[in-house]
């Protein structure tokens, strides 16, 4: 028995195998019908084997998939807005940051050429 073993560290490393795959799995989309992590892409739940529609990146049953589609486009929509809305805030600080920051830095650098490197 290795040393670092003793210290539980194998242990360690173990533990954070396993919570790295649960939350691989818990980031992948769920599984309609028995609710389990299933692959982006597959027609079929590997869980259950039932069949699988994909409206983006959310999966759904097949009979539903153009009411989630819907749901999917217009959720994107409101994320464009909001994106936009949040942009059209900060443009005009973003305007004056540039018009500050560097003339600030020329005048440093000037300041610094000339009174701190004095050969
Ligand atoms: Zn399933």
């Amino acid at each position: 028995m290795e040393l670092w073993k003793l210290f539980g560290f194998s242990n360690y490393l173990q533990n954070k195998q396993i919570k790295d795959h649960l939350i691989a799995d818990s980031n992948k989309p769920k599984c309609p019908h028995c609710g389990g992590p299933s692959e982006l892409g597959y027609t079929r739940c590997k869980n259950c084997g039932q069949k699988i529609a994909w409206a983006g990146h959310v999966a759904c049953k097949p009979g539903n998939l153009s009411k989630v589609q819907n749901k999917v486009r217009s959720r994107e929509r409101e994320d464009r807005i909001r994106q936009a809305r949040s942009d059209a805030r900060w443009k005009p600080y973003k305007k004056w940051f540039w018009r500050i920051y560097w003339p600030s830095v020329l005048i440093l650098l000037w300041w610094f050429f000339k009174y701190v490197l004095v050969f």
